[in-house]
């Protein structure tokens, strides 16, 4: 008897336990929200839903979960590392999303980014260059629910022309310049978010919008990202 009572109050301590951590990471998320993301000028309504609604906590390794919701990037396996929520939203902003929207990604990793592009998108197709990532971002996703990503493992430089073309395209790696392959899959009117910039000089995100004659490239600010690889 006294077993069972024993039983039954530790049950009820770890249920009680596990509601307080979840209401904890929605807390961090609301306040993550409103001081890196609205008191530094990101608007967009889609934006702030989705940075809202998907669990960050969920996408950085199990030893980092308490930092999951601070101001910086953090490492996430195979010397990758997810961005700093405000360049997440920054650049999810700067494409101008629809719901209609189809969606390229390169640089999958965790899948984080991917996940808030999905929650705004119609579809979203993301590449990964490295194995371990790109399964493990996968199983996440499904596990999470995400059912409108699609991970793929592969050199992200060449595209997805099997499903192209795309209204909007985000690298999350930086590139010595932007592959032409992606210019090409992305739709007239189409835009695109990239990291550029060689070794010797300042990586810049550059945001792209493509017309029927001709592209338009603007840089915005520097930025560091993991470098966009090439498979040998
Ligand atoms: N968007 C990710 C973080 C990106 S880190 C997230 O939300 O977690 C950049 C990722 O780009 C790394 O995982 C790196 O392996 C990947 N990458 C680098 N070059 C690539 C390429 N050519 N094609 C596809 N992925 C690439």
């Amino acid at each position: 008897m006294i077993c069972k009572s024993l039983f039954v109050y530790t049950l009820a301590i770890c249920f009680a336990g596990a509601v307080i951590a979840q209401e904890d990471h929605v807390f961090k998320r609301e306040q993550m929200v409103k001081t890196q993301l609205q008191d530094r000028g990101i608007i967009d309504p889609l934006t702030l839903y989705a940075m809202l609604n998907v669990p960050r906590h969920k996408f950085v390794p199990k030893n980092l979960v308490e930092h999951a919701y601070r101001d910086g990037a953090l490492p996430i396996g195979s010397n990758q590392t997810i961005s700093q929520p405000y360049i997440v939203a920054y650049m999810t902003e700067t494409l101008k999303l629809k719901s209609t929207d189809r969606v390229l990604e390169i640089g999958t990793g965790s899948g984080y980014q991917a996940a808030v592009l999905g929650k705004i998108v119609d579809s979203v197709f993301t590449i990964e260059i490295i194995q371990d990532l790109a399964v493990s971002a996968k199983s996440r996703l499904e596990y999470l629910g995400y059912d409108n990503i699609t991970v793929n493992w592969g050199d992200g430089y060449h595209g997805w022309p099997e499903k192209a073309p795309f209204d909007a395209i985000m690298v999350t790696a930086g590139a010595d310049s932007i592959p032409q392959p992606l210019l090409d899959q992305l739709k007239i009117g189409g835009r695109m978010v990239i990291p550029v910039g060689s070794n010797d000089n300042i990586t810049y995100l550059v945001s792209v919008l493509k017309k029927k004659d001709r592209v338009i490239t603007k840089n915005m600010f520097p930025v560091r990202f993991v470098p966009f690889t090439r498979k040998q």
